[in-house]
Formats: C-alpha cells, structure tokens, sequence
C-alpha cells in the first residue's frame, strides 16, 4: 500500500515535471510565445515575455492574466479572436505590481502589452485595474480620436464590473464608488456645450482621469436604462454582441446600431446624439 501511495506520487511529480519541461521549452523554440489551450472558452491567449523573467514568475504571470481573462469573458463574453500578451519589465521606481498598459490593435498581433515589476506578488497584479481596463478596450472596435471619451468610458466603467467578478467590490461598493467618481468629475462639466467637446478640451489638459469617469457615466447611465426598457444588463447586452457584431462591424456607427438592435430599440443612438449636441451640464446633472 505505502508502495503504491509512493507509485502514484512519482507519477504525479513526473507529470508536473514534463509539462513544466514542455512550457520552457516551447518558450524558447518559439521565441518566448506559448499558446495555452483552454477548453472553457474559444479564445486562445499567446503569451510572450518581451523581457527576462524566471520560470516562476513567468508562471504567476499568466496565471494571472488567465483569471483576468475568465473574468473578462465571464462579464463581457467570450471575444471571437485570440488575444497576445505580451509583458514587459517595468523600470519604474513602484515597488511592486503593474505600472503601465496598452492594447495593441494590428490583427496579427491584437493583444494586451502590460508592464510589471520583475517578481510582484501575485495579489498585487490581480488587485490592479490596468489589465482588465485594457482587456476591455478590445471587447469593440476602435472608435477614432472624437470619441476617445466614448472609449475610455466604456474600459473604466467595465474594468470595473470585471473587478466585480474577482471579489474586489460588491455591487453595493461600485454604487458607492461611481457615485463618489462621478460627483468629483461634475464641476468639470458645467458648461453649455457638449459633453463631447468639452472631454476633448480636458484630454488637452491633461485630465484623463476626470474624462475617463465621466465618460464612464454613459455606460453607468445605458445600463440602468436597458434594465427599466429591456430587461437586461449592459453585460448581457456585450455578450451577445462579441457573437453577432465584434467582427463584423466595420465603424463607430455599426457599432452603436448593433447595440441598439440588441437593446431592441435607439437607446444608444439617442445618447450619442445627447452626449454630441446637448449641453455637457444637462447630461451631468443627471448623476
Ligand atoms: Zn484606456
């Protein structure tokens, strides 16, 4: 009996051994990528290390994004393409975990770049906002330089309700939180103009992080809209959206009609028109 424990533990040992053998070395013969295939979703992840890092490090690395990435699909469905990921040894001066992040949209390299100090623990990287905001960004299309608010607003507001997810915050907490956000961003918006034009004018000043979560409102907003006209949370309306209108939009304007198509009526449509010609203070006081 001892004998057998003994067998089956060898067995065991040498299994975690060859596949550890298998991830190095396909590491090196394909130029630091390997490909991980998980038969819970469609997408595969294609890892590369763009810099020097240990085996076990390296293996903390993409177990993180890994579960960024369940949560990521969990919240906004499964994206119909693979995702590259490529890390980055951060030289900042931070003591540990993520220090900076990119989405790369080019076809034969769309992905995350994410930059992290060498050897952070693991509950510093999946505590940090970067990754899931970036995986965010990719759940649709670009949209072009007018509606950068558009885009940031959409990855704050759902990095968010990721982070949900990965037992970060409640719903009661992300109440408490936008709220708090979005009260900081009103005074920003006093003005008659558009909301549109206004972020624009604030991205020439610098101030990403009052746009980002004023943008975030149109999102915070359309969600509590869809549940009172449509029964359904913004999540389930992206979820089915990375399986009829992901790849097959061409344009800012598909996108907003492929939404309004799953919402069942111009929701979006009629928001866009808001956040472009209506005054910026109108819309804000609606928080
Ligand atoms: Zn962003």
């Amino acid at each position: 009996m001892r004998n057998c424990s003994w067998f089956i533990l060898l067995l065991l040992l040498q299994a975690c051994q060859s596949s550890n053998e298998q991830s190095s070395a396909s590491d090196v013969a394909t130029d630091s990528t390997m490909q991980i295939a998980d038969s819970t979703v469609s997408t595969d992840l294609i890892w590369h290390f763009e810099s020097e890092f240990e085996p076990e490090f390296k293996d903390t690395l993409k177990l993180w994004v890994n579960t960024v990435k369940e949560a990521c699909f969990e919240t906004l469905g499964d994206y119909p393409f693979t995702m590259n990921i490529f890390f980055h040894k951060s030289d900042s001066r931070q003591k540990e975990g993520v220090t900076f992040g990119h989405t790369d949209r080019a076809p034969s390299t769309r992905g995350l770049h994410l930059y992290v100090i060498d050897q952070s623990s693991y509950e510093s990287l999946i505590s940090d906002w970067i990754a899931p905001h970036e995986m965010s960004h990719l759940a649709i299309r670009p949209v072009g330089r007018n509606n950068k608010w558009f885009a940031e607003g959409f990855a704050t507001y759902l990095s968010r309700r990721i982070m949900i997810r990965l037992g970060y915050y409640s719903e009661a907490e992300f109440e408490e939180m936008y709220a708090t956000k979005i009260a900081a961003t009103k005074p920003f918006y006093e003005v008659d103009y558009s909301f549109s034009d206004r972020s624009a004018e604030l991205f020439e000043e610098y101030r990403y992080s009052t746009v980002y979560w004023a943008g975030a409102g149109f999102f915070y907003w359309a969600d509590k809209e869809l549940q009172k006209n449509s029964n359904m949370r913004f999540e389930e309306l992206l979820q089915e959206y990375q399986i009829v209108g992901r790849n097959q939009d061409t344009n800012f304007a598909q996108l907003i009609k492929s939404w309004d198509e799953i919402a069942g009526y111009k929701l979006f449509d009629q928001l866009m028109v808001e956040y472009r010609n209506g005054s910026s203070r109108e819309i804000m006081n609606r928080f």
